[in-house]
C-alpha cells in the first residue's frame, strides 16, 4: 500500500468546482482554511504541509518583506499592493541604491527559506516512512523564485506572457514524467510537487479557456495516476491557496484566500498542517 500526494501550486477549488473536474474531485473534496496565515505565500504554507506547523521563521520574513513594500502596512496579505510598490521602487532608484535596500532590508525570502525545513531539523511527513521520494517541495529543499523564473514574470508583465507559458509547460511535462516513475516503483510515501501552475496563473486567471485547457490536463493526470495505483492506495490532492482575478494587478490575479484538497477516501482537512497529521495517522495504521 502506498500514499501518492499530489502537490499542485495554486490550484483554485472555485474553477475545478466550476468546471467539474471529478478527477481532481475524488471521492470528497474541499477548500482548506488559510486564516492562520498572516501571508499567504508559496513555501509557508508548503511548509506547514510538511511539518504540521505554521513556520513562524518563514512568516516573519515574508511579513517584513510585505510591510515594506505595502502602500497600508495593515493588508498586507495580498501580493499585489507589494507588486505596485516594487515596481515602483525599482523605476525611482538608481541600481547601486536599489540592490543595497533590496538586500539589506527585503533579502531574497524564497531564497533564504528554501530548505529551512532540512536545515532546522523539523520533524516531516518524511521521517515516518523508511522508502519516500519527493521532487522539490518548497520551505523543505526546492527554490521556486529562481531568477529565471523572476525574469521570465518580469517578460510577462510586459506582455511577453508566452516566454513564461512555454517555460512552465516544459516544466510540468519534465516533472509528470518524473512522477510517472516514481509511482512504478514500490515507495511508501509519494510526495509530487509542481509549481507550474502558480507561475503562469497569474497571467492566464483572466484568460478563461487556456487555463481550462490547463486544469483538464491536470484533471487527466489525475485519471492515469489512479489506473496505475492499486485498490487500497491512498491519493491525496493538495494546493498551497487558489488563485483569483484582482483589478489593477499588473499581472492579472493573487492568490485567493483559500486551498484545495481531495481524497480517494473521503478523508477531508480543514487546514494545510492537518495534512501532516493525516499522513502520520496512516503511517502508525499501516505499521499497526
Ligand atoms: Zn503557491
Amino acid at each position: 500500500m502506498k500514499i501518492v500526494v499530489l502537490g499542485i501550486d495554486a490550484l483554485e477549488y472555485d474553477l475545478v468546482e466550476e468546471w467539474n473536474l471529478k478527477h481532481l474531485k475524488q471521492k470528497s473534496y474541499c477548500k482548506t482554511d488559510l486564516s492562520d496565515f498572516d501571508v499567504i505565500t508559496t513555501p509557508l504554507i508548503w511548509g506547514a504541509m510538511v511539518t504540521g506547523k505554521k513556520l513562524k521563521e518563514i512568516e516573519e520574513i515574508y511579513v517584513k518583506r510585505a510591510r515594506f513594500f505595502s502602500k497600508h502596512g495593515t493588508t498586507i496579505r495580498r501580493e499585489q499592493e507589494q507588486y505596485v510598490i516594487a515596481k515602483i521602487l525599482r523605476r525611482l532608484l538608481p541600481s547601486k541604491i536599489k540592490n543595497f535596500v533590496s538586500k539589506k532590508i527585503v533579502p531574497d525570502p524564497f531564497k533564504k527559506t528554501y530548505d529551512i525545513i532540512q536545515k532546522r531539523g523539523y520533524t516531516t511527513i518524511f521521517d515516518f516512512f523508511e522508502k519516500t521520494w519527493n521532487n522539490g517541495i518548497p520551505a523543505y529543499n526546492r527554490n521556486v523564485s529562481t531568477e529565471e523564473v523572476k525574469e521570465l514574470m518580469e517578460k510577462a508583465v510586459k506582455g511577453d506572457v508566452k516566454s513564461l507559458y512555454n517555460y512552465s509547460m516544459e516544466l510540468y511535462k519534465k516533472e509528470k514524467e518524473e512522477l510517472l516513475k516514481a509511482i512504478s516503483k514500490d515507495y511508501e510515501l509519494i510526495f509530487w510537487y509542481t509549481p507550474f501552475l502558480d507561475e503562469i496563473e497569474h497571467f492566464y486567471i483572466n484568460k478563461r479557456l487556456k487555463l481550462l485547457n490547463i486544469y483538464l490536463e491536470l484533471n487527466n493526470l489525475v485519471k492515469v495516476i489512479k489506473e496505475k495505483l492499486n485498490e487500497n492506495d491512498i491519493l491525496y490532492i493538495v494546493s498551497d491557496h487558489g488563485m483569483e482575478p484582482i483589478e489593477g494587478d499588473p499581472r492579472g490575479g493573487d492568490h485567493s484566500d483559500h486551498g484545495f484538497f481531495s481524497s480517494n477516501t473521503g478523508e477531508l482537512i480543514q487546514k494545510p498542517q492537518d495534512l501532516f497529521y493525516l499522513i502520520k495517522k496512516k503511517a502508525e495504521e499501516i505499521k499497526g
